[in-house]
C-alpha cells in the first residue's frame, strides 16, 4: 500500500495497518480495509487487556468514518472475539473505534463537539445521521470522559435540583458545584433512592467534606442530605425563592387579566373589541417575566402603561423585583433587605404576596443560610436556564441517558475535543 501515512493522517487511523482503499460505487463510499497494528491486537473490547483468541465473531464489520470531501468513508476490518478472563467472549478492541460503536472514534468525537456547539439541524445534516444516533454517540463520548476525569474533585458546596423533561412528564435530579458552576451529576427520577445513588457514588469520605447543600424546599432532598451529610448547612436555593415570587406575580397578572376580560359568554372578537386592555395585558406578560436590565424599549413602555392601568399588578412586579434584589446583596445587607421586604409584603394586601411572605418566613432559616454562605444566585440561575434549554434540544432522544450525556458534555466543565486537537 503506497502513501500509507497519507491515508492514516487523512482518516485519523493511528496504530492501524491500512490494507487497501477502494471506491464502493453502490454505497458511494470510500472503503478502507484495515487491521490493528501488532501491539494493538487481541485485546478485550471492554477492558483492553490482552486475551486469548476465541472465534471469528461475526466476520467483517464496517464503521462509518469522517467524510472525505464529498464522499462517505467506511472502515472495514475483521472483528474476531477474544476470551477475556473477566468479560468472557468479547469482540476485540480496535484502535479506531469505541467498543460496540458503528462509527469511528474521530466521527464520534466530531459529533460530540458539534452537539454542544451547534443546532440539532446543523449536526444531523452536516454529519448525515439521525438525531437518535447523535444521542447514542454522545452517550459513548460522555462515558469515555467519565472514565478519565474526576467530576467530584474538591466538591464542597453543592446544589441539588429537579428538572422536568419530556414536557413535564419525567424528571432528572441534578447536582451542581456552586464553586465552579459545573454540573457534576444527573440521573433520571426525583426521589430519595435516586439521590441516595449520588451520595453512594460520592462515598463517605467526600460526603463528610460537603459544607453547604442548597436545594428547593423539597422535603425528600432535605431528608437525604440530613442522613448522608449531617454536617452540611442546608440552604434554600435562591433561584427557587425568586421563582416563587415570579409565580405569585403571574397569579396576580392572571387575575387582572380575567377581570379585564369580563364575562365568559362573549365571543373572542367581541371581547377583544370591547377590551383592548386584554390584548395589551397579554403582551405585558413578557415584560413582567424578564429581568429589568434585559427589557426592550417597547417592554419598558408596557410597564409604564401598567403603572397607570393596573397599579396592583405593577406593585406585584415591584415586590418580585425587590425579592430578586435581596439575593444580589451579601450577608447582613441581604438579611436586612429581606426583613424590609417581608414587612412590605405583609402589608401589601395582594393575597399571593401575603402568602409568599408567610412561606418565606417558614423557610427563613434556610434562606438566611443561603444569604450567609454567599451562594451566587446568578450562577445557579444561569446553570438552571442552560439545563432547561438543553432539555428542549434533547427532545427526541429516546433515553434520558442521552440528555444527561449532553448536559454533562455542555455544562460539566470537560467539553469534548475535536479529533487530534488538544
Ligand atoms: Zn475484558
Amino acid at each position: 500500500m503506497r502513501n500509507t501515512r497519507l491515508w492514516q493522517g487523512m482518516l485519523g487511523l493511528a496504530r492501524t495497518v491500512i490494507e487497501g482503499v477502494d471506491l464502493d460505487d453502490d454505497a458511494e463510499a470510500v472503503v478502507v480495509s484495515v487491521r490493528p497494528r501488532r501491539g494493538a491486537q487481541r485485546r478485550c473490547g471492554r477492558c483492553g487487556r490482552r486475551a486469548p483468541w476465541y472465534d471469528r465473531g461475526e466476520g467483517r464489520r464496517r464503521w462509518r468514518g469522517l467524510d472525505l470531501g464529498e464522499l462517505r468513508v467506511v472502515v472495514e476490518a475483521d472483528a474476531p472475539r477474544v476470551n477475556c478472563p473477566t468479560h468472557g467472549p468479547t469482540v476485540v478492541q480496535v484502535p479506531w473505534a469505541r467498543h460496540g460503536a458503528g462509527h469511528t472514534r474521530a466521527f464520534d468525537d466530531t459529533v460530540a463537539w458539534l452537539a454542544v456547539q451547534c443546532s440539532r439541524t446543523a449536526v444531523t445534516e452536516l454529519m448525515r445521521i439521525a438525531w437518535r444516533t447523535v444521542g447514542s454517540i454522545i452517550t459513548r463520548v460522555s462515558a469515555d470522559i467519565d472514565a478519565r476525569v474526576d467530576r467530584f474533585a474538591g466538591l464542597r458546596r453543592i446544589g441539588i435540583d429537579e428538572i422536568s423533561y419530556k414536557r413535564g412528564y419525567k424528571y432528572l435530579t441534578i447536582v451542581v458545584d456552586h464553586d465552579t458552576g459545573r454540573l457534576v451529576w444527573a440521573a433520571s427520577g426525583r426521589d430519595e433512592t435516586t439521590l441516595e445513588r449520588f451520595f453512594d457514588t460520592l462515598g463517605p469520605g467526600r460526603c463528610a467534606r460537603i459544607s453547604h447543600v442548597s436545594a428547593d424546599s423539597a422535603d425528600w432532598i432535605a431528608r437525604v442530605v440530613a442522613r448522608r451529610c449531617p454536617q452540611a448547612v442546608q440552604c434554600a436555593d435562591p433561584f427557587h425563592v425568586v421563582k416563587w415570587a415570579t409565580d405569585a406575580l403571574d397569579e396576580v397578572r392572571r387575575h387582572a387579566w380575567n377581570e379585564a376580560r369580563g364575562g365568559q359568554n362573549q365571543s373572542r372578537s367581541e371581547r377583544r373589541h370591547k377590551h383592548p386592555k386584554v390584548h395589551r395585558l397579554k403582551k405585558v406578560r413578557w415584560a413582567l417575566w424578564k429581568n429589568p436590565e434585559d427589557l426592550t424599549l417597547r417592554q419598558h413602555e408596557h410597564l409604564a402603561w401598567l403603572v397607570k392601568t393596573h397599579p396592583q399588578v405593577h406593585r406585584a412586579y415591584l415586590l418580585k423585583e425587590g425579592l430578586r434584589l435581596v439575593f444580589r446583596l451579601d450577608g447582613h445587607a441581604a438579611k436586612d433587605a429581606l426583613d424590609r421586604w417581608i414587612s412590605w409584603a405583609r402589608r401589601c394586601r395582594i393575597p399571593a404576596f401575603v402568602r409568599l411572605q408567610r412561606s418565606i418566613m417558614r423557610h427563613r432559616a434556610t434562606i438566611d443560610a443561603a444569604l450567609d454562605s454567599g451562594l451566587s444566585n446568578a450562577l445557579i440561575e444561569s446553570t438552571n436556564t442552560k439545563i432547561r434549554l438543553l432539555t428542549r434540544i434533547a427532545y427526541g432522544f429516546h433515553s434520558p441517558d442521552a440528555l444527561i450525556a449532553l448536559a454533562l458534555l455542555a455544562l460539566g466543565g470537560h467539553r469534548p475535543a475535536l479529533p487530534s486537537r488538544p
